[in-house]
């Protein structure tokens, strides 16, 4: 007889050691267009390698968090966000025996929809396109990955499993769209995509943070009214004395993440047992979030959120920014409704009939802006407004 690490790979070994409020392949709805199995990747571990793979996922790296990309080196952007998302959500997953795949694709693919320059960018299309229904970035994801994303001859889309574009229906807050109507039809949300949502709001809440403090929004002083901030800060000189400046700064980061993490799977152990949760119907008929914060981190972290909007969100160095970023896509959404033959041949392709475009040209002009990253926008703006020879 061989050793278990000796038998063929097989991708049902994982879901046998899952609790059983988790979600595992062999109840997923499945996908779009149908496919064979894989002899050794689980449904979900597919999901995950091809939003990796994706063409809006590497687009990640160039676009604003809070701060524009491109403005320092060491900032975080959409795609290193996604990655501590994963990494925190994955960690949460392990944790509570659920589905550490799932958690990850959903994780991975949470922001894909996102335009360049941050909120301001989604309020801009959602401007542009107010005619035509409008944008929001969570029912753009679900554009790439079933539409957008071509790397298939046969369909279009990426063909993703129902799970994973259920969180991102679950996601937005446009509940009647005709786009979401279905995906939203099981109940309520899984727990793998409640720990997604827990992990990017702890996320970019300390991060944002650390980034301000990083590139000089902030300073400590400023904090001194934070209360999350000064408890973590007393743990870290409890523990560590008096460190130099910037280890102090990043052991209270540290710290910050582990207080919200511990407190979230502890709290969320309590609720699951409290509520009796024991089988994934549970979880589909809970009529409360099931993974949440305590009292006391949920109180801290609203008082944080209040600062960081007024004091970083809406700080003029990223007002600037953001408010030039805004300019740029009404410009090119403008010129580009009115003229679509400027767009790349890919896009063109699509607008009108032949193509697949299904909202004319106003939402090809919203998919090719929303793809784009900050820089890629501000060339564009550049190469048709600059009065230079291209
Ligand atoms: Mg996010």
């Amino acid at each position: 007889m061989s050793a278990l690490w000796l038998d063929p790979p097989s991708a049902v070994h994982t879901d046998d050691i899952l609790a059983p409020f988790a979600m595992t392949a062999d109840q997923s709805r499945g996908r779009q267009h149908p496919e064979e199995p894989h002899s050794f990747r689980g449904l979900y571990q597919r999901d995950r390698e091809r939003i990796i793979h994706s063409a809006a996922f590497r687009r990640l790296l160039g676009k604003t968090q809070v701060l524009v990309a491109g403005v320092n080196d060491h900032h975080r952007t959409r795609l290193t966000h996604t990655l501590e998302v994963a990494q925190i959500a994955r960690c949460l997953a392990r944790a509570l025996r659920v589905n550490e795949d799932l958690c990850e694709a959903i994780a991975l693919s949470h922001d894909l929809g996102h335009p360049p320059f941050g909120h301001a960018g989604e309020a801009a299309l959602d401007e542009c396109l107010a005619d035509h229904g409008g944008f929001e970035h969570n029912l753009h994801a679900l554009r790439i990955v079933d539409e957008l994303e071509e790397p298939y001859a046969d369909h279009p889309g990426l063909n993703l499993s129902w799970e994973v574009r259920e969180a991102m229906a679950h996601h937005s807050p446009r509940r009647d769209d005709e786009a979401v109507r279905e995906l939203r039809s099981a109940g309520s949300p899984l727990i793998e995509a409640q720990l997604v949502d827990a992990a990017d709001s702890l996320a970019y809440d300390t991060h944002d943070l650390d980034d301000a403090l990083g590139s000089g929004l902030l300073t400590l002083d400023d904090l001194r009214g934070v209360g999350f901030w000064q408890q973590a800060a007393g743990r870290v000189r409890a523990k560590l004395g008096d460190p130099s400046r910037d280890a102090f700064r990043f052991a209270v980061v540290r710290t910050l993440i582990d207080w919200q993490v511990t407190d979230l799977l502890e709290q969320t152990r309590a609720r699951l047992e409290e509520r009796r949760i024991q089988t994934l119907a549970d979880v589909r008929q809970a009529d409360e979030p099931l993974v949440a914060a305590g009292p006391t981190v949920r109180a801290l972290k609203a008082e944080l959120e209040a600062f960081l909007f007024e004091r970083v969100y809406r700080h003029p160095r990223v007002l600037r920014l953001t408010t030039k970023g805004r300019r740029f896509l009404q410009a090119l959404f403008a010129e580009l409704s009115r003229m679509p033959e400027l767009l790349p041949m890919r896009y063109r392709r699509r607008v009108g009939p032949g193509g697949r475009a299904d909202g004319g040209a106003r939402r090809v002009v919203g998919d090719y802006l929303a793809g784009m990253t900050d820089r890629f926008a501000q060339g564009e703006y550049v190469r048709l407004f600059s009065p230079a020879m291209d």
